[in-house]
C-alpha cells in the first residue's frame, strides 16, 4: 500500500524542527530512521499530514561524554553500538550485547536509538536498558527544553510523556565503573520476531558480595520495567563460583532473583504462542541466565584490572 498524501519539511536546526512540529495540526510525525514510521504509513495505521525529516540536523548526529554520562543524539543509528568501543567501559559492552538483537543489519543501519524511545515498543531492548540504567530523555518543544527520567517517561505501549509538538534531541545514560559486570540475553520465537522476554543486567560486586544490581526487563509488561524486587533480593548475596547459566540451582541467588522478577516485578499477559505460565517461567530463566552472564563478565573484568595493575 502507498501512504496517504502528506506535507514534508526538512529543517536544518532543532528550533526549525520544533517550529514545524508546532505549526502543524498535531498530526505531524518526525522521520528519523523511518524503520517503524514508514511501515506504519504504508499500512495507513499512521496518516500524518506533515512529516518532519530531521536527518539534515547535523547536531543530532553527535554522541558526547560529559559528567560521567554518555549523551546519544537523535540521529545516532543502532549500528553504531555494535562495537563495544563505541561507548566507554562496561556500558559499551552492554549496548553491543543488546543491539544485535534489534532486527537485522539494514534496519540497524537506518534505525536510531532515540527513535526507539519515541516509538516506545514494550519489547524495545534500548528502553529496558534505559529503565535499568536510570537514563534521562532530553526534549525540545514550544515551551523550551526539558528532561524526563526514564521511569516517568514510559506510560504504556507506544505511550510516553512526550507531547506531540516535542522533539527528542538525545538520551543520556550514566557510564558504568570499570569493574561492573554486564549481561544481556533475549528469548524470541524466531529471529524476525520481537523479544518474548529480554533482560539487561549489571552487577557491582565487592569481595564476592553483590553491592548493586540493576535489572531491566523488555516485553514483560505493557512498558519497559526495572525489576526492583529482584534487585533488592540480590543485595548482599554472594555471587559464588562461575556457572554457565544453563543449570542454575533453584536455591542460587540468581535463580531466586529470576523467580522474584517473574512473580513480583513483571506483569506479562498471555500471547498466542505463550501462555502466562510459560511467560513467567521464561522470565525467571532468562533473568537467572543474564545474571550469570553479568557475574562471569564481572570476574573477567576484575582479573583484567588486576593483571593491568601488576
Ligand atoms: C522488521 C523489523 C524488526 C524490528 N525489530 C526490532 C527489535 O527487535 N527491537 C526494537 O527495539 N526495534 C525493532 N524494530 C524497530 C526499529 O528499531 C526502529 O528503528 C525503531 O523503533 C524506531 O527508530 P527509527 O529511527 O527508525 O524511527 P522512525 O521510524 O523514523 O520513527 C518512529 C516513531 O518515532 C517518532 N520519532 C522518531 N524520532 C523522534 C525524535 N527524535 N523525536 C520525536 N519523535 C521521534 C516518529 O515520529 C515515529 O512516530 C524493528 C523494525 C522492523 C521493521
Amino acid at each position: 500500500m502507498k501512504p496517504a498524501a502528506f506535507d514534508y519539511a526538512v529543517p536544518r536546526t532543532v528550533p526549525e524542527a520544533v517550529d514545524a512540529l508546532g505549526n502543524s495540526s498535531g498530526k505531524a510525525q518526525v522521520l528519523a530512521g523511518g524503520q517503524s514510521l514508514l511501515l506504519e504509513m504504508h499500512l495507513e495505521r499512521i496518516t500524518p499530514d506533515l512529516v518532519v525529516d530531521i536527518n539534515r540536523i547535523a547536531v543530532l548526529d553527535e554522541m558526547r561524554v560529559h559528567d560521567k554520562r554518555v549523551q546519544v543524539g537523535a540521529l545516532v543509528r543502532h549500528r553504531e553500538f555494535e562495537s563495544p568501543e563505541a561507548v566507554a567501559g562496561p556500558l559499551g559492552t552492554l549496548f553491543s550485547l543488546a543491539v544485535v538483537n534489534i532486527a537485522h543489519p539494514p534496519i540497524r543501519t537506518r534505525g536510531t536509538m532515540v527513535g526507539s524511545f519515541a516509538w516506545a515498543h514494550p519489547a524495545s531492548e534500548w528502553c529496558a536498558i534505559a529503565m535499568a540504567m536510570d537514563a534521562d530523555i532530553q526534549m525540545a518543544g514550544p515551551g523550551g527544553a526539558r528532561e524526563v527520567a526514564a521511569r516517568d517517561y514510559f506510560q504504556g505501549p507506544y505511550k510516553t510523556a512526550r507531547q506531540p509538538g516535542e522533539l527528542i534531541t538525545s538520551v543520556s545514560f550514566p557510564l558504568l565503573s570499570e569493574e561492573t559486570g554486564v549481561g544481556f540475553i533475549e528469548h524470541r520465537r524466531t529471529h524476525f520476531c520481537f523479544a518474548q522476554v529480554a533482560v539487561s543486567a549489571t552487577l557491582t560486586v565487592r569481595d564476592g558480595v553483590i553491592e548493586k544490581a540493576r535489572i531491566g526487563l523488555a516485553n514483560c509488561a505493557d512498558r519497559p520495567l526495572r525489576a526492583h524486587a529482584a534487585e533488592q533480593a540480590l543485595h548482599g548475596a554472594e555471587i559464588g563460583p562461575p556457572m554457565d547459566g544453563y543449570r542454575v540451582p533453584t536455591e542460587h541467588p540468581f535463580a531466586r532473583a529470576g523467580k522474584i522478577a517473574a512473580e513480583q516485578d513483571a506483569a506479562p499477559v498471555a500471547e498466542p504462542y505463550a501462555d502466562l505460565e510459560y511467560r513467567r517461567h521464561a522470565i525467571s530463566v532468562v533473568v537467572a541466565r543474564t545474571l550469570c552472564q553479568a557475574a562471569n563478565d564481572q570476574r573477567s573484568r576484575v582479573r583484567q584490572l588486576e593483571g593491568d595493575s601488576r
